[in-house]
């Protein structure tokens, strides 16, 4: 008996913003639909709603890794590099969690796989903290990377890094292009849920379909206005609620 058909919903940074995570459901949803969703980490930190979300992780057959923000808000790792509006947040976050949602967020790996792939927030060389963003950091995580592809979030950038004969070459990650993956090795960043920050406000996604061997990525708009709303009764800082619009 072959194994089941596959379709993955991969998402990154979905930052406690529930109108962009269901927008995007909802999106995935109407173009095929989904069997599990993997999530590349920062469930949490920035946005309102950071139960809800955990809950609609949750509430899917997934796989998921731990992010820097995740690890904040559980006091895993200090706050004290974060500039001003992310420590404001975190500690925001920190005051709305139940004990549950704690254990679930602290028990989170690092790294996690479903061959051909490899998960994780920042890079293998830096799981938490690491920006995978240029020829250096591809080359270091490709080095230690022992499947075929390698899905990062961290960034909230949208990009394909081929690895072209030992070379990390970067490449757009195009919209809605349905790319084929080969035999090459690719390091994969869908972009981000919950806080883009490519000038393009929509929430950015990969689906991963196993029978097609493809992965393609899409952009949903969202009810960002909602989000904002819920943000200013939080009383989070203003900078985070004012970025989402601009896609920063
Ligand atoms: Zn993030």
């Amino acid at each position: 008996m072959g194994a089941a058909p596959l379709r993955a919903l991969i998402l990154s940074d979905i930052h406690a913003n529930l109108e962009a995570f269901r927008a995007v459901i909802d999106d995935a949803n109407n173009r095929g639909g989904f069997d599990v969703l993997w999530c590349l980490g920062d469930l949490v930190g920035y946005g309102p709603d950071p139960v809800a979300c955990l809950k609609l992780v949750q509430s899917h057959s997934f796989l998921a890794v731990a992010g820097n923000h995740d690890h904040a808000a559980v006091g895993k790792m200090s706050v004290e590099s974060f500039n001003y509006a992310a420590k404001a947040a975190a500690h925001w976050t920190t005051s709305q969690l139940p004990e549950d949602e704690v254990e679930f967020l602290s028990g989170l790996p690092l790294v996690a796989n479903n061959d051909p792939f490899t998960m994780v927030h920042g890079s293998l060389r830096d799981p938490l903290e690491e920006y995978l963003l240029d020829a250096d950091s591809a080359e270091a995580s490709l080095k230690l990377l022992t499947s075929r592809f390698l899905l990062v979030g961290h960034s909230h950038l949208p990009f394909i890094c081929l690895e072209n004969k030992g070379t990390p070459q970067f490449v757009e990650f195009t919209e809605d292009a349905v790319l084929s993956l080969t035999e090459e090795r690719w390091i994969i960043n869908p972009g981000c849920v919950g806080q883009p920050r490519d000038r393009d406000p929509r929430s950015s996604y990969a689906i991963y379909d196993d029978q097609a061997t493809t992965i393609e990525r899409h952009r949903v708009a969202y009810d960002l206005e909602s989000t904002q709303d819920k943000m200013r009764e939080a009383q989070l800082p203003e900078y985070l609620i004012e970025r989402l619009k601009l896609g920063i």
